[in-house]
């Protein structure tokens, strides 16, 4: 079967390689710590399991939800966008309901990419931005995170007619995968950019509450963000929660608007029962403290032992990943190759979010920190 031209043109999906390399491991009886996948391993909140306990009896719920999610719902990530950032959403117009943010990063670019536009995407960076660009058709232009400059985009230095032809840029911070966090400057020069651009902006906040320092900022505090620009939301990350699927995207109406065009034609709404579930969870806020306290603890071992081990690694100030260079002389995909077969700890290879994240590689802390212990001891062996 021949595949179409756009899945061709694809990068192979990292996750899937690793994920086999790990299954050989694992059939050859290894005992294998898996830092690869950031996927909480932490129970959703009870609170919130026990709202959606009730509401899936409710036969209401049972039925096609609405492209754009109940209006309660919608309400809930109001208040909660208030609360949290001081911002004011219209629940009607200003916010949407999402199976998951992947799901909306995901339709974005079909709604406002036509064949040939430049989408702006960081590098290294979430795999999703690349794929969804390519297949809208768009060319996605890479811009480098550097170390150097706090792992944020240099504007400055894309050129202009990069610019002129840009359509979309998306931005994600607290980033994944270098878990840096970015000052609302950036964001007030991103808007600039965007206006004077003709841009729509697209930032993805899914790690907005796994911090350990300063609350980080939504794009949507800038003045006039809302004239350019969409922020995702997940409570994924933020409440365990991402087999549930629900997340949401915020900001300018017809950048919204387009996206539910887009949604009308490919999928539904998410579950009710679901979004009843995700107003417990914003209004309650349940276990978002403790969820930090668990990151933050095992943060704090894992780099203790990375620099016991000879690794330079920084200290994350939010995200549940490590983002930490490789030792002098080998390549990301080498070291986690390495790592793998050598140690049993899977790492994930920089290179695998773009060319710019080569030299480094990624540990998620999403397993106990006895783990994380065992994993920086087995690492020592390979530095
Ligand atoms: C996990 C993740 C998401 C998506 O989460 P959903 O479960 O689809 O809401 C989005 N962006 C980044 C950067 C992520 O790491």
């Amino acid at each position: 079967m021949e595949l179409a031209d756009r899945l061709r043109r694809l990068p192979p999906y990292l996750f899937a390689r690793l994920d086999e390399a790990k299954e050989r491991q694992v059939a050859r009886g290894m005992d294998v710590i898996d830092l690869g996948v950031g996927d909480p391993d932490l129970p959703t909140p009870s609170p919130i399991v026990e709202r959606m306990k009730r509401a899936v009896e409710r036969p209401e719920h049972h039925r096609y939800p609405t492209y754009e999610g109940m209006f309660a719902f919608r309400e809930a990530v109001a208040r909660w966008y208030k609360r949290r950032f001081g911002v004011e959403l219209d629940p009607e117009s200003e916010v949407i309901a999402l199976i998951g943010s992947k799901e909306g990063i995901g339709h974005l670019p079909m709604a406002f990419v036509n064949p040939g536009d430049v989408v702006l995407i960081p590098d290294p960076g979430y795999p999703v931005y690349r794929g969804a660009t390519i297949l809208a058709g768009g060319e996605p232009y890479p811009m480098p995170l550097r170390a150097g400059n706090g792992f944020l985009p240099d504007f400055s230095a894309i050129p202009r007619d990069v610019l002129d032809k840009a359509r979309l840029m998306f931005l994600n911070y607290p980033n994944n995968p270098t878990a840096a966090v970015a000052p609302l400057g950036l964001f007030e020069e991103a808007v600039g950019l965007a206006k004077e651009y003709g841009i729509i902006l697209c930032h993805d906040a899914a790690y907005s509450e796994v911090y350990f320092g300063e609350p980080p900022h939504s794009l949507m505090e800038v003045e006039g963000a809302k004239e350019v620009a969409i922020e995702f939301h997940s409570l994924s990350k933020t409440f365990n929660m991402t087999g549930w699927r629900i997340g949401m995207g915020v900001g300018n109406a017809r950048i919204i608007q387009g996206l539910k065009r887009v949604k009308t034609n490919i999928d539904s709404g998410a579950f009710q029962a679901v979004q009843e579930a995700g107003i417990e969870a914003l209004d309650g806020e349940h276990g978002v403290e403790e969820m930090r306290r668990v990151y933050r603890e095992r943060r704090d071992v894992l780099i203790d032992r990375l620099r016991g081990a000879g690794f330079r690694a920084d200290s994350p100030q939010a995200t549940f990943y490590v983002w930490f260079p490789v030792p002098e002389g080998q390549d990301s995909v080498a070291f986690a190759t390495r790592a793998l077969q050598e140690v049993g700890v899977v790492l994930t290879p920089g290179v695998g979010f773009g060319p710019h994240g080569e030299g480094y590689v990624r540990a998620a802390l999403t397993v106990p920190k006895e783990y994380l212990e065992e994993a920086g001891e087995r690492l020592r062996r390979i530095v």
